[in-house]
């Protein structure tokens, strides 16, 4: 299927959840999603880097926090959600990509959601090996046009400097994808995100898929499930 037809395959919109620890491949499943779908991917953190390099209040307040691998306050975060969600483009169906992220922040966006007649359509928890992942976070990098994701062992570009989706010759990594922040990350993940995977196991919407897998075999999981919650 082309790219446009794909993108009406989704029939009704829908609020995709994905949960997992950094580097669980989140971002690059809710890229191929949104390109697939039509569903928009909205990322917590993508948001809050945003505030951070414009030099908002909000960028202010989160950015040592962001630094040191730690959880933003929910406060900010829900403030920037808040915001994102109100943008129409939204009504076509989201993919949350690391939101929520504590038991506040998923109690907050059923309320959100119940103002304007929606629900939490299905949660996938990405299940990885932990010790994986420190590697996974530390060796990637995106194309600064079109934000493609590369990693230095396990995905480089063809041409080497030249980006395999858009020729761009310009990349960047995070300032916190190193191992050692990853660490702060996973620990925050298991402390105070995980439990939500019980919290939706017991509303019933919650969906396993293992995050090991390749790339496209997990793509293929994720739509199967989008495909069932849209129909
Ligand atoms: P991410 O791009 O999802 O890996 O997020 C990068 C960083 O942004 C995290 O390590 C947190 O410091 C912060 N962050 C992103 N989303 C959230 C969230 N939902 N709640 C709290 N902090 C967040």
């Amino acid at each position: 299927m082309a790219g446009a037809a794909r993108a009406e395959a989704a029939t009704r919109p829908a609020v995709l959840i994905l949960l997992g620890p950094p580097g669980a491949g989140k971002g690059t499943q809710a890229r191929m999603l949104e390109e697939r779908f039509g569903l928009v991917q909205l990322s917590t953190g993508d948001l809050l880097r945003a505030a951070v390099a414009a030099g908002t209040e909000a960028g202010r307040q989160a950015k040592a926090v962001m630094e040191a691998g730690g959880l933003v306050g929910d406060d900010i975060v829900l403030a920037i959600l808040k915001d994102r969600m109100a943008q129409p483009d939204t009504a076509r169906g989201v993919i949350l990509d690391g939101f929520p992220r504590t038991a506040g922040q998923a109690e907050a966006l059923d309320g959100l959601l119940a103002a304007t007649g929606q629900r939490v359509n299905a949660v996938v928890s990405m299940e990885v090996v932990d010790h994986a992942m420190i590697a996974r976070v530390a060796g990637r990098f995106t194309c600064a046009s079109c934000g493609e994701g590369y990693h230095d062992d396990f995905k480089r570009p063809a041409t080497a400097g030249v980006c395999d989706r858009c020729g761009g010759t310009a990349f960047k990594r995070r300032a916190d994808d190193t191992a050692e922040t990853a660490g702060a990350r996973l620990a925050a993940y298991h402390a105070q995100t995980a439990p939500l995977i019980a919290y939706y196991e017991g509303r019933g919407v919650l969906e396993r898929v293992d995050g090991m897998a390749s790339i496209a075999d997990i793509a293929r999981s994720l739509a199967t499930i989008v495909e069932r919650v849209t129909a």
